[in-house]
C-alpha cells in the first residue's frame, strides 16, 4: 500500500509521515531529502545550479540511498548537511529542472515498487504516484508553518526565515498542486498525533479485510 502525503515546507509532513511509517511498520521515503542530497552534492562539487542537463547527469551518476532514516549520496552521509539553511533556499532552483526531476521520479517510483511505504513530497499524489492508494495534503497557515521551522532552525531569526519560507513557496508553487483526488488536512491547530490517527484511520479502511 502506498500512502502519499504532499504539502508546503513547514506544514508537518516530516514528522506525520514518519510516524505514520513508524506505526504501520511501512517504509518511510522523504523526497524532499533526496532533491536536498543532490544539492548538497552540486555544491560540493562546485556545479553550475542553472545547468540541468548536468544536474540530471549528476543525480544519475549518483543514485541516492534513503536508510532508516539516513541520507547518502557518493557515499557520504549527509543526513545533518542537507538540513542547513543554505541548502533550504537553494533546492528548488535544482529540483525545478525537468532532467533532475525525470532521474529522482523514476528513483522514487523504483522504490515505491518496492511495496508498503509513506511518501512524503510534493508531487507524489499527482505524478510519483498518481495510483497511490491514500493521498494527503497537508497543510498549515504560513505563520504557523514558519514558527515550526523556526524550532527547527533557531540560528536564522524569526524575519529570514519567514522570507525564506515565502520565497520557497513561491518556488515551489507548480509543483505544489494538491491531488484532485487527494484529502486535505489543515495542521495549524492539529496536534501531530491526531493528524497520524485520522491517516492511520484511512489507510486502515482501505486494506482488505
Ligand atoms: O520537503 P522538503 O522541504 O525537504 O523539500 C525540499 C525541497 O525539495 C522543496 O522545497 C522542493 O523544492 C523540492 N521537492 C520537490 N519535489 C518533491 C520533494 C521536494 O521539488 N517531491
Amino acid at each position: 500500500m502506498i500512502v502519499a502525503i504532499d504539502g508546503p515546507a513547514g506544514a508537518g509532513k516530516s514528522t506525520v509521515a514518519s510516524r505514520l511509517a513508524e506505526r504501520l511498520a511501512y517504509r518511510y521515503l522523504d523526497t524532499g531529502a533526496m532533491y536536498r542530497a543532490l544539492t548538497w552534492l552540486a555544491m560540493t562539487r562546485d556545479i553550475d545550479l542553472g545547468a540541468g542537463g548536468k544536474l540530471g547527469a549528476l543525480a544519475e551518476e549518483n543514485p541516492i540511498t534513503l536508510d532508516e532514516g539516513r541520507v547518502w549520496i557518493d557515499d557520504t552521509d549527509v543526513t545533518a548537511a542537507i538540513r542547513g539553511s543554505r541548502i533550504d533556499r537553494v533546492v528548488p532552483v535544482v529540483a525545478r529542472h525537468p532532467e533532475v526531476r525525470a532521474v529522482m521520479r523514476a528513483r522514487q517510483r523504483e522504490l515505491a515498487e518496492v511495496g508498503d511505504a509513506v511518501i512524503e513530497g510534493r508531487d507524489i499524489g499527482t505524478v510519483v504516484c498518481p495510483g497511490a492508494d491514500v493521498k494527503i495534503y497537508l497543510n498549515a497557515d504560513r505563520e504557523i508553518r514558519a514558527k515550526r521551522r523556526l524550532a527547527e532552525r533557531p540560528e536564522i531569526g524569526a524575519d529570514a526565515l519567514a522570507t525564506d519560507l515565502r520565497l520557497r513557496d513561491q518556488s515551489d508553487a507548480e509543483r505544489m498542486m494538491p491531488a484532485e483526488d487527494a484529502i486535505q488536512i489543515d495542521t495549524t491547530d492539529l496536534d501531530v498525533d491526531d493528524v497520524v490517527s485520522r491517516i492511520e484511520q484511512l489507510v486502515k479502511s482501505q486494506q482488505p479485510a
